[in-house]
């Protein structure tokens, strides 16, 4: 049944309870205001929120995340929500395994191994694969700097940044090292960020990258869905409501300025604040009305181009995948080039399966027995997906299915043999749970262009904000709880830096 609000006026309503969502209403109640998030889904979390089948829980989304425990972002931001040492986090010693067709290898934590493992597969490229990790040091540290001051002009003052803004981090790793299969080899982590490191800018790449050797990743016990729960408690031990199974059907706008919304149970409720977490084009056109915004606003937002999205299959498993050479993510590449890969994703439509070229695969059981009953092991097989593939995704989802299981067995022989229970999620899943536009995954594309275009927290209409994966600092649980921090800063004027 829907949660229906205590009280008809608030200090804040937050849209939304995404961990952008949740975040924003922590720091905001935590400061005094009186805040109600409103959320249409049973379940707190948004791509963080997990569900439960025959005995095996399973993330939405979220495989990993990076910083969770002693000097890292994560870590800080949970510091600042009250939650410090509240999570059971799973430090995770392999950053990831990769097989290519004729190799496969497994990168472990720490720098030093991923130098190691490189220089390994890669001999002749040792002293280049050296000197860009040790330059990719230099540009995480200078844009964790950058992170906390929030001062621009530290980025004028940065020979690291000023060399590589403008460069892609293709380039960036092309620049040190010779053998193209190396360069591409390099990346292999590039589809966690849904765009092709060709496209993406070196200073996020890098920095991105750097923050799992930098900071460790972590899963948590239990599933993500306990980081939402977390959020959710802390609310209310606030003195907040979050209204789950409730849904904001129209945000009132009167003049230029934010006065309430209006909710799917019927209720108006007023406050001079709305958050808003979900999609932010979704909010102009069907919550608030696209009149209400100026031409160039409007131009400015349908210029930006949305992530890709994902086809997921979730597996319980009857294996002992301990046995296997497996890290807690997988890939697997038909071939190195990621352009070739990336461009055949976006073009299933015309290729069908068999434009396929890489999966991920997760397997979160190796690090958190309680996700699956004594035994077994839950796997998640992923790969990037356009929304629009011509067809309706419930037609051909079997389809995609056994095509992603097919694939797999290549790292995990006869599992076709030993599946106990599979269902899969398509991009209309993704939109269905989330409302992001085309089951985006980490909201705008995170390409080179789009990095400084980002809109930002404030919106034209006077006390409408956004936070989360739609505006600044991007897609990802510590980059949306980043953003609702942000937020925070911005409300209160006040430089509060992590
Ligand atoms: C397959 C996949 C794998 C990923 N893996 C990782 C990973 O390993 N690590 C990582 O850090 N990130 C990962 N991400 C990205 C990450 O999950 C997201 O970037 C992040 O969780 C987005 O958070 P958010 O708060 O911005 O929004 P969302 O999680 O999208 O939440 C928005 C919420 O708003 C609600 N909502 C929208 N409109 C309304 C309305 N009108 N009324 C009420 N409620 C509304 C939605 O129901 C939803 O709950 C992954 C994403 C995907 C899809």
């Amino acid at each position: 049944m829907a949660k229906r609000p205590k009280k008809d006026k608030y200090d804040v309503i937050v849209v939304g309870s995404g961990m952008g969502g949740l975040g924003a209403a922590v720091f905001l109640a935590q400061e005094g205001y009186s805040v109600l998030v409103v959320e249409r889904h049973n379940r707190a979390g948004g791509y963080a929120h997990s569900f439960r089948r025959k005995k095996y829980t399973f993330d939405s989304a979220v495989r990993i995340v990076a910083g969770a425990k002693e000097e890292g972002l994560l870590y800080e931001l949970l510091k600042k929500a009250g939650l410090g040492d509240k999570l059971d986090f799973q430090r995770i010693d392999e950053i990831f395994s990769v097989y290519y067709p004729d190799q496969n290898f497994t990168v472990p934590r720490t720098t030093q191994g991923l130098v190691e493992t490189y220089s390994r597969i890669f001999p002749h490229e040792k002293e280049n694969i050296r000197r860009l990790v040790s330059e990719m040091e230099k540009l995480y540290i200078a844009t964790m700097e950058l992170l906390q001051s929030r001062d621009p002009m530290k980025m004028l003052s940065n020979e690291t940044i000023m060399r590589y803004r403008t460069m892609t981090f293709h380039d960036m790793v092309a620049s040190f090292i010779k053998d193209p299969k190396a360069v591409y080899a390099f990346s292999a982590l590039w589809v966690y960020y849904g765009t092709p490191p060709t496209k993406g800018s070196a200073m996020f790449f890098a920095y991105a990258l750097m923050s799992y050797f930098k900071e460790d990743i972590y899963y948590l016990k239990g599933s993500f869905q306990n980081l939402a729960d977390a959020f959710v408690d802390r609310v209310h031990e606030l003195g907040g409501e979050v209204c789950l199974r409730n849904e904001v059907k129209r945000i009132e706008v009167e003049g230029k300025r934010v006065k309430g919304v209006h909710l799917s149970t019927g209720e108006y409720v007023e406050a001079p604040i709305v958050v808003c977490n979900g999609d932010l084009t979704k909010m102009m056109h069907e919550l608030v009305g696209e009149e209400f915004f100026s031409a160039r606003y409007k131009k400015r937002i349908a210029r930006l181009s949305y992530s890709i999205s994902a086809f997921e299959v979730f597996l319980g498993v009857d294996y002992p995948l301990e046995e296997l050479d497996l890290a807690h993510e997988t890939f697997l590449y038909t071939d190195y080039n990621y352009d070739e890969f990336f461009n055949k994703h976006q073009n299933l439509k015309e290729l069908g399966v068999d434009g396929i070229s890489g999966i991920g695969i997760t397997t979160p059981t190796l690090v958190d027995k309680t996700l699956a009953p004594e035994g077994k092991h839950t796997s998640v097989i992923t790969t990037l997906v356009p929304y629009d593939i011509g067809t309706d995704w419930k037609d051909v989802k079997d389809q995609y299915q056994d095509k992603l299981i097919n694939m797999a067995e290549a790292v995990i022989p006869n599992l076709s043999k030993h599946i106990d229970f599979v269902e899969s999620g398509s991009p209309t899943t993704m939109e269905r749970y989330t409302n992001n536009s085309n089951g985006a995954i980490y909201g705008w594309e995170q390409n080179m262009q789009q990095m400084t275009a980002r809109p930002q927290h404030e919106t034209p209409i006077e006390g409408l904000y956004l936070s989360g994966q739609w505006t600044d600092a991007g897609g990802g649980v510590v980059s949306v709880l980043l953003s609702s921090y942000k937020l925070l800063e911005k409300l209160t004027k006040t430089k509060v830096g992590v």
